[in-house]
């Protein structure tokens, strides 16, 4: 079986899927199993949606129901000039569903609401992408992700159950069919809806393509393929045609956004190859992501993360920083939520590059003040360059005034204020 994965920009109007339809039918001879996000920018607006509810403002609420449902009934007037009065009572009854919840008080923490709104967006963009793939000729079936996935119930950062999950897709899934499913949702042992955190479909597809042991994972996307650097950011990017999977887990660790981190490590522990390739040209052959070969070609890459600040510490009383310091200060940043990019150590002074977080920074930084003396520098971008040489680094160090500077055998990083 294959893993197909498409994701909200893939599918973001009608025209998008009609290419997955054109996609898919290309491999009709195969099983496929596919991965849809939800259309568009469709899980911001539901988070605005969410928002609203929970400021219990009516009028908003109102509002944001409205454009997201008019979006998606667009969608499938393009789609069916003639109709589908299946698909279209299915999607009313969603949009019933969903007013249910807005009608009633909130049930539960803020993040149990937010999973059970946010999720409207992958259960729409399914069942319009199942009933139109069924039209075009590709027979598939349609299956609820939160009777799939199970998870606990951490809900916006759920964590897979993998033993019942496995056990579910056995039951569901059969050789010689092909089926669609939600990414991003999930349910726990309630039958709550979970969700795995935003941008989570890539990794609902790599839980599919562990349990079910799949020969591809296939990301469609609208870039060719991954490329050496964000060509948002940086200037003559290149395509990578080949990564091994330790290095496709550094460059997301230092923040490349092309995959979601969690992806990679369940198609490593099976072997699935992960292919990343353009939606727009089939001719093209993309990046494959697996064993063997670290990079090729073998060549400098580019990752910039910003809103990032500089916390330095130093002790009060001229004593050494040293572990005991050091353990109380990692855990204050575990306790805040926030991951530390690059430290670095003197004998009575530490800094810290971290994400600055609005609500969590502030009160890290309370925190930190009864031990230290604390100096903050703000509004900083963290620069890092994997298999670096002497042409990429002074291209970097030119973006701006350089505040710290990190070197190991293969990666080099620099934080600097612009
Ligand atoms: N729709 C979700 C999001 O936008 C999940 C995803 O796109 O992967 O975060
Ligand atoms: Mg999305």
């Amino acid at each position: 079986m294959r893993i197909f994965k498409f994701g909200g920009a893939s599918v973001k109007d009608a025209e998008g899927v009609r290419r997955v339809a054109s996609i898919v039918n290309h491999f009709s001879e195969e099983d496929i199993f596919i991965v849809v996000s939800a259309m568009g920018k469709t899980t911001n607006a539901l988070e605005g949606l969410v928002q609203a509810f929970i400021a219990s403002n009516a009028e908003a609420c109102r509002g944001q129901f409205k454009t997201i449902k008019e979006a998606h009934l667009k969608t499938i007037t393009e789609l069916f000039p003639s109709g589908d009065a299946t698909l279209e009572e299915e999607i009313e009854e969603l949009f019933r569903q969903l007013d249910t919840i807005l009608n009633a008080p909130p049930v539960g923490s803020f993040n149990q609401v937010y999973d059970q709104i946010v999720s409207f967006g992958e259960l729409l963009s399914t069942k319009i992408v199942s009933a139109y793939l069924k039209s075009a000729n590709f027979p598939n079936r349609w299956l609820d992700a939160r009777r799939l996935i199970r998870t606990d119930q951490n809900f916006r950062a759920a964590r897979v159950n993998w033993n019942y999950t496995r056990r579910l897709v056995q039951e569901n899934v059969r050789p010689g069919n092909s089926y669609i499913t939600q990414g991003f949702i999930a349910g726990d042992d309630n039958f709550k809806t979970t969700t795995l955190g935003r941008e989570g479909s890539d990794y609902t597809a790599s839980v599919l393509a562990y349990v079910l042991q799949a020969q591809e994972l296939t990301i469609w996307k609208d870039v060719p393929g991954v490329l050496n650097g964000d060509p948002k950011v940086f200037e003559k990017t290149e395509l990578l045609k080949k990564i091994s999977y330790r290095e496709a887990i550094e460059l997301a660790f230092y923040g490349a956004s092309v995959i979601h981190p969690k992806t990679i490590q369940p198609l490593q522990e099976r072997g699935v190859p992960l292919r990343v390739r353009s939606f727009a040209d089939l001719e093209l052959e993309g990046t494959v992501i697996g064993e063997g070969v670290q990079l090729e070609p073998f060549m400098p890459c580019f990752i910039r993360k910003e809103k990032q600040q500089l916390i330095s510490l130093a002790t009060r009383d001229l004593a050494f920083i040293a572990e005991d310091h050091l353990s109380k200060i990692y855990k204050l940043f575990h306790q805040y939520g926030l991951r530390v990019n690059l430290s670095q150590h003197a004998a009575t002074s530490s800094s810290f590059c971290v994400n600055d977080d609005p609500i969590a920074s502030p009160a890290l930084l309370e925190q930190l003040k009864q031990s230290f003396d604390v100096s903050v520098v703000g509004d900083l971008d963290l620069f890092t360059v994997r298999h670096y040489n002497q042409e990429a680094i002074a291209e970097i160090q030119a973006r701006g005034r350089k505040l710290v500077e990190q070197v190991t055998m293969d990666t080099y990083q620099i934080v600097i204020r612009n």
